[in-house]
């Protein structure tokens, strides 16, 4: 059982820290950074096809939109903040592609939640190297379970919000992996579905994908809003959708979707067996389309 999210050891790793690029041993953070000691900031998660990171003007107005929700400015523009990309993965020696994490933090300041006491918000750059999904994988997909931790209600912490806070998922994935799966499927406040702890999630039911809404309180995923975009092209209908636990065993089809991970399909769920029990038509025609038209709008 491999966790999804685990990208391999971060040994190799380039890191920028307020435009100090360094290896992975070297990299520091203050202790009194407001991200440390309160959990105040916000990532993005970007990968690249053919070195070029992929829908990273997505990626760069979304971390803009968390920000604004922790009351936070981010100072560089987005030219500069693509610079500071640039510069990071230029250090890199592997040549496989790059898995980069951007994160924003209020940055260092007194031991109180006032904000005004951080000067300037603290800019981390990591890029790694990328690990593709296993080929076996993409056939017959992965297990998840349905986890007992709620997504956070969107009143507490709204899961729009792509936090550096991450507690409510670990909880989620810590159970997940205990049972031997490899994501956990949450549910809302209401006992909706709602997205996974690092992924959105999709089910197949008469030909039709259906994923939960925004409204069930989850991320808006750049691979999701995409997948809405190549279904479309591919003439398969999508549609935002209440789900219920109910839901899951008239399912044919489970998917989930992530930048690192893209269209995974998800052929167990705890103990029973989606549909056939590996990758379903609608789920590889999607992931096909995804790949031709990552690569074509990579140069490739
Ligand atoms: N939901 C959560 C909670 C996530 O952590 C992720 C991974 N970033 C996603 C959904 C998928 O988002 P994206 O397609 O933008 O990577």
């Amino acid at each position: 059982m491999i966790p999804l999210g685990d990208n391999g050891t971060v040994e190799q790793a380039v890191v920028n820290v307020n435009g100090v690029i360094s290896d992975s041993a070297s990299a520091v953070v203050s202790v009194f950074d407001h991200g440390f000691l309160y959990g105040e900031g916000i990532y993005e998660t970007v990968r690249t096809y053919n070195h070029r990171p992929f829908l990273l003007d997505r990626h760069l107005h979304r971390l803009r939109a968390s920000a604004d929700m922790l009351g936070l400015t981010i100072p560089p523009t987005d030219e500069a903040l693509a610079n500071a990309i640039t510069a990071t993965t230029d250090r890199v020696t592997f040549q496989t592609e790059r898995y980069i994490r951007l994160l924003v933090t209020r940055g260092v300041g007194d031991l109180s939640y006032d904000p005004t006491s951080c000067a300037t918000p603290t800019i981390v750059i990591i890029v790694k190297p990328h690990r593709e999904n296993d080929a076996a994988v993409t056939t017959d997909g992965i297990r998840i379970m349905l986890s007992s931790v709620i997504r956070n209600h969107p009143d507490a912490i709204n899961p729009r919000i792509k936090s550096n806070n991450l507690l409510n998922s670990a909880l989620a994935m810590q159970e997940a992996m205990r049972a031997g799966a490899s994501e956990a499927l949450m549910r809302n406040h209401r006992g909706e579905l709602s997205e996974c702890a690092q992924s959105n999630f999709f089910l197949v039911r008469h030909g039709i994908a259906h994923t939960p809404p925004l409204d069930a309180g989850l991320l808006e995923g750049i691979t999701r809003n995409f997948v809405f975009e190549i279904a479309k092209v591919a003439g398969i209908p999508v549609s935002e959708t209440v789900l219920r636990a109910e839901d899951l065993h008239s399912a044919d089809e489970m998917f989930l979707t992530s930048t690192t991970r893209e269209i995974l399909p998800v052929t167990r769920l705890d103990d029973h067996v989606v549909g056939t029990g590996a990758a379903g038509p609608i789920t590889r025609a999607l992931a096909s389309a995804f790949h031709k038209q990552a690569r074509t709008l990579s140069g490739l």
